[in-house]
């Protein structure tokens, strides 16, 4: 049978070529991605079309239908900067893809997202990673609502006003603590007003004081298996079932340390591996056979209807702003959107089935959005 040449030598044509189907035909989404965050700092540099000269080309041949922009802060401006650099992001994307308007929208209602799909155009749906622009002032949740924000974590792995977070993120230990008053008081009122609330890097506790209040069901956006590789970002079986139970969608993440694979420069200097071509190539070979594992986990755990993808594709934002220093490096196991379609059929390739790969590829996360989308 013919093999693709290039970095994933073990994929075959046919596979390819249903995943391009898939792809092209159904709806496709990427529930995690730092656009705004890269996006704002390019600006800052005078670049200006970052969306439609690095992005819309390869959203485009992977047939993304939705892409989930975080609002994402820095460790270092916070407290003082939070606000300011949210309402800079969530202005830096608006400006950015204006022009491009007939491809690309921010997206803010059900009808908008219809008309969006029915018109071929790409939905980009804003989310905080995050409170802590907030501060503790509830009262801000209603302002970036109006300005567009329709999920939201309630903290990036920190502690803040709201939440404790699932881990000193970069080294992945866990630190103790759930919800505070006012991180139930956020669920309450993000319910009201028809947000999402995402669990991706909530802390153990703070998923089980979740459970305890959250009346509609809930999202881990970018978060893998904790049983394919132990990290304190990943959910156990039990906390994939309970999201699952209540209607909720997990998103695969593509990030290699959350998969549990090293960059290839990494294991170079770790096991000593001749940096030969054919090393690199087994070597993502394993990366994207790893994150199979976790989708398969993902699957059998919470059933195929409540898996997704959120790739959290990391490179671009590094590039321009690292965001802590990382025990390992950021590698993403897909470099760029383009690829998601590799992905696919490789879990085609593997023994999914065709309805599973639609529902994981796009469908499950659409039908959850335009759930809790008014
Ligand atoms: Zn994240």
């Amino acid at each position: 049978m013919k093999k693709v040449r290039g970095i994933n030598m073990f994929i075959q044509e046919q596979y390819l070529e249903l995943a391009r189907k898939i792809h092209q035909e159904n709806p496709v989404v990427d529930a995690h991605f730092d656009l705004a965050a890269e996006v704002y700092e390019r600006h800052l540099t005078g670049e200006s079309g970052v969306v439609e000269q690095r992005y819309l080309p390869r959203f485009e041949e992977a047939g993304l239908n939705i892409v989930v922009s975080s609002i994402f802060i820095n460790n270092r401006d916070l407290p003082e900067l939070g606000l300011r650099k949210a309402l800079g992001q969530i202005t830096a994307l608006k400006e950015d893809i204006e022009p491009v308007g007939d491809r690309i929208r921010v997206t803010k209602s059900r009808a908008e997202l219809d008309e969006n799909l029915a018109a071929g155009r790409i939905s980009v749906l804003l989310s905080l990673e995050g409170l802590d622009p907030l501060g503790n002032d509830l009262s801000l949740l209603r302002t970036f609502y109006d300005l567009g924000v329709r999920g939201a974590g309630l903290t990036w792995s920190r502690r803040n006003a709201f939440a404790t977070g699932c881990c000193t993120a970069g080294q992945f230990k866990e630190i103790p603590g759930g919800l505070t008053e006012l991180g139930k008081e956020a669920i309450r009122r993000m319910e009201r007003l028809g947000m999402w609330l995402d669990v991706s890097h909530l802390s153990n506790e703070g998923f089980r004081d979740v459970c305890d209040l959250a009346e509609q069901p809930f999202i881990a956006s970018h978060s893998d298996a904790w049983a394919v590789h132990e990290n304190y970002r990943n959910l156990t079986d039990d906390q994939i079932r309970e999201i699952a139970g209540r209607g909720g969608v997990i998103g695969l993440n593509a990030c290699g340390y959350l998969t549990g694979v090293m960059s290839e420069r990494e294991k170079t200097e770790r096991e000593g591996a001749a940096g030969a071509p054919e090393a690199a190539g087994q070597n993502a070979d394993a990366a994207l056979l790893r994150l199979c594992e976790h989708a398969e986990h993902l699957v059998r755990i919470a059933d195929p209807e409540h898996v997704g993808y959120g790739f959290d594709l990391c490179k671009g934002l590094e590039e321009t702003t690292p965001r802590i220093h990382f025990e390992t490096e950021i590698y993403d196991v897909l470099a760029h959107h383009g690829e998601m379609v590799k992905l696919t059929a490789a879990l085609l390739q593997r023994g999914m089935d065709e309805a599973t790969a639609k529902g994981i590829a796009g469908g499950n996360f659409l039908r959850y959005y335009r759930r809790i989308l008014k």
